[in-house]
């Protein structure tokens, strides 16, 4: 039988970027102790405070059908979180309450793509961007941030492939470079959004986990908020990963029509996923600053360990739960060295080339395991690079 050309075409054929990652779980199974340092998945698991909340509403009845659009409780609260954090004011009617930040991805898309229509994006890019874009027929086109502009994009080079787009999709503070775009390059962005009437794509699901500088959403840049879909989760700043809840915010007829695409694909998000998302947002931002505490500790950690080193460069991670660590002067790809890493120390990282050209012979180091550990693991990395590198001077 025949399948869709869509479908198909998804993973736009190679590699997925995920090879490391299925090799290290073989490994494992296999007998070997492995560091996972690759998926964004937080050490700790969902706070029990709020499994009990959810526990409560399902006991109290929320097992049924929702309203499509997403319980008003929560929109409100997410509409006043935005409101607080941004100065735009925002209302439950620019809410809709979405499948996780990936729901978001695809609703947003879907909802301003037609196909055949370009859709631009950053590369380094958070892996499954180019295939949502696909998955509604649009077509993916990279901007490369590059690494010497400290993964900033420039916004020459995005006009340069502006005329004629749909869409430009952003992510602050950015999976996986670690780099939280300032104010210029937002502004940057926003100008060639105007001049070539873009939606702006925002993906802010790091907005709590930043460390040096400010988050700034491009929805609160003057100008943009009738063209911005800011896309947020419970993922990251709850450690609600498994919950599958976040939310897009736009203009109201865009979350208009993204609720006829929630009515005919998800039917929304379970209520009681819903209500205990609703009590975690009332917990407060110390509530969300504990669950980000162990990422900005480790990125100092990190930071200290690689002062000084050469052959294998960490790039100042500003936000969200990554470091990427520049390896060029090994002379290895980002693959190889992944996979040398993982085979000679067992330690798995995310080759840079798993999220676009721009970050070719990097890695990206997840900072999701204890201390101790991610200290003996980075002790690995740099001794691998010096290894490499002392062994290339040599020949
Ligand atoms: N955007 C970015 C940049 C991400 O890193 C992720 C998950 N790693 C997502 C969106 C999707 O997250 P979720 O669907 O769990 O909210």
């Amino acid at each position: 039988m025949r399948f869709s050309e869509t479908i198909r075409n998804m993973t736009g054929g190679g590699s997925d970027g995920w090879d490391v990652v299925r090799k290290a779980a073989r490994m494992e199974r296999e007998g070997t102790p492995v560091t996972h340092l690759t998926l964004g998945e937080h050490d700790i698991r969902t706070d029990p405070m709020i499994l009990e909340a959810m526990y409560r509403s399902a006991m109290d009845g929320a097992t049924g059908y929702m309203s499509f659009e997403g319980d008003m409780g929560l929109r409100s609260r997410i509409a006043a979180r935005l409101t607080a954090r941004t100065g735009v004011e925002t209302t439950p009617e620019n809410v809709l309450i979405v499948p996780g930040g990936q729901g978001g991805l695809f609703a947003t898309h879907h909802a301003v793509c037609d196909p055949g229509d370009r859709a631009l994006y950053i590369d380094p890019y958070y892996t499954t961007y180019p295939g949502t874009i696909r998955t509604v027929g649009a077509v993916p086109v990279a901007i490369e941030a590059r690494a010497d502009r400290n993964f900033q994009p420039d916004e020459a080079d995005i006009a340069a492939v502006a005329e004629g787009a749909r869409s430009i999709l952003v992510n602050t503070p950015n999976n996986p470079t670690g780099v939280v775009y300032t104010r210029d390059t937002l502004e940057g962005i926003g100008r060639v959004a105007r001049d070539n009437d873009l939606w702006i794509i925002s993906d802010e699901v790091y907005d709590t986990q930043v460390w040096i500088g400010d988050h700034v959403s491009l929805r609160a840049l003057p100008g943009l908020a009738e063209r911005t879909l800011v896309v947020g989760s419970m993922s990251k700043s709850h450690a609600m990963t498994g919950s599958r809840v976040g939310w897009v915010v736009g203009p109201e007829e865009a979350i208009h029509h993204m609720t006829n695409l929630a009515t005919n694909t998800t039917y929304g998000v379970p209520g009681y996923i819903q209500h205990a998302a609703a009590f975690a947002l009332d917990q407060g931002e110390a509530f969300e600053e504990k669950i980000a505490e162990p990422f900005r500790r480790r990125r100092d950690l990190v930071a200290k360990l690689m002062e000084g080193q050469n052959a294998a460069r960490a790039i100042p991670a500003d936000g969200a739960m990554y470091v990427m660590v520049d390896i060029r002067a090994t002379g290895l790809s980002g693959e190889d060295f992944a996979n040398r890493l993982l085979d000679e120390h067992h330690v798995a990282v995310m080759p840079g080339e798993s999220f676009g050209k721009a970050a070719a012979g990097h890695l990206r180091v997840a900072l999701t395991v204890a201390d101790e550990r991610l200290e003996e693991a980075v002790a690995r990395l740099i001794e691998l690079a010096n290894d490499l590198a002392a062994g290339r001077q040599a020949s």
